[in-house]
């Protein structure tokens, strides 16, 4: 299943348990202990830089707010950064463009880590804390050799203030299998429809993968979230998305559900010209976009409203009772699609997610 070659390992984490895990789970590979970063190679691609592991330690600030923009309205994540890049290939990876920072980085010094995240816990209290581990990789693509959901469960249970989000595009849910539940770790997915996944999401589990791997969490008692993000436009999307909406409630019951998003395909313009010469069959980039105030590219607002609102129609007749809410959007489009905007005369965003995450405020 990974594609990897070889493995650098910084010396401050040589020893450590996590470093030492994936090395008994690749005994073949070749390893070389480093000191610092690894020397940089020219001729690494993109690809080849996914072929990597490079285990050092997590120096910084561990928890960051998502990066929001004013003028769209944020959900109030949390950051926990544990593992950069990934092993799966999607064409409009935003993290394509952030190659400054290359191979598979996983921070394997996690007592530092749980020591940050307690603490961080105790400061915040008071406070319902939403934390994903998804914004730099994906949450569960290394679990089967980390088995950092274990020992991320554990944490999450001292902290009563923390709700935990685990996105992928995976189906690597064994280790949750073997956990107790908590409501307060959130297992999430990403959905696009079958041949959307076939063309653009290489190497990551089908939709029946996904959905296999969800009905199997929410047997085992977890919540569940799901991400229609990004959302394509292309000739014949409402048969494709509608179907995918379909498949997800015939396995999966809306009562589980804790929340789920929408979001429509939006890029930094760098990202054009990667996409364009990495991945020449991803036709989507050649449709209309318009320059957004973020300094992204978006599909003009009408067609986001159209592509949200029939989205939003087929989720309540299958799905009534889930929360659905739109990923950085604009409070036009908020209206226009719900008929009200978060934060005027009505809960923010982040307090309609607080109230969905099971949890009482502290
Ligand atoms: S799963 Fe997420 S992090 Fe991994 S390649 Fe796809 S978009 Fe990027």
């Amino acid at each position: 299943m990974y594609p990897f070659k070889k493995i650098f390992i910084d010396q401050s984490v040589a020893g450590l348990p996590l470093t030492d895990r994936v090395r008994r789970a690749f005994p073949s590979l070749p390893v070389e202990i480093i000191s610092g970063e690894p020397k940089s190679d020219p001729n690494l691609s993109i690809a080849g830089s996914k072929k990597i592991l490079y285990l050092t330690a997590f120096k910084g600030q561990l928890i960051k707010p998502c990066p929001g923009t004013r003028e769209y309205i944020c959900c109030g994540y949390q950051i926990l950064n544990t593992a950069t890049n990934c092993p799966f290939d999607c064409s409009y990876c935003i993290l394509q463009a952030y190659f400054n920072q290359p191979y598979i980085r996983i921070f394997a010094n996690l007592e530092d880590i749980f020591f940050q995240l307690r603490a961080y816990g105790q400061e915040q209290a008071g406070r319902i804390i939403r934390l994903g581990t998804g914004e730099f990789t994906d949450s569960l693509a290394f679990d089967p050799f980390t088995h950092f959901s274990v020992r991320l469960a554990e944490e999450i249970k001292a902290c009563p203030n923390l709700v935990l989000e685990l996105k992928t595009k995976s189906r690597a849910v064994e280790n949750l299998l073997e956990l107790a539940k908590t409501d307060r770790l959130i297992i999430s997915w990403s959905l696009n429809p079958e041949k959307v996944i076939a063309r653009e999401e290489r190497g990551a589990a089908g939709l029946n993968e996904r959905l296999d791997a969800a009905a199997a969490c929410q047997e085992q008692g977890f919540r569940l979230g799901f991400h229609f993000d990004p959302i394509f436009y292309f000739p014949g999307w409402e048969k494709e998305y509608r179907d995918t909406v379909d498949r997800l409630f015939r396995r999966i019951d809306p009562e589980r559900i804790a929340w789920i998003s929408l979001g429509c395909f939006r890029y930094l313009p760098p990202l054009a010209a990667i996409i364009r010469n990495r991945f020449p069959r991803a036709d989507y980039i050649h449709e209309e976009f318009i320059p957004a105030l973020d300094g992204k590219k978006r599909y003009p607002q009408s067609l986001r409203v159209d592509m949200y609102s029939r989205l939003l129609e087929w989720l309540a007749e299958r799905g009534a009772g889930a929360m659905v809410y739109l990923c950085m959007e604009n409070p036009a489009v908020w209206r226009k699609v719900f008929g009200f905007v978060p934060g005027e005369g009505h809960p923010s965003l982040s307090e309609m997610l607080d109230s969905r995450t099971g949890i009482k405020s502290p």
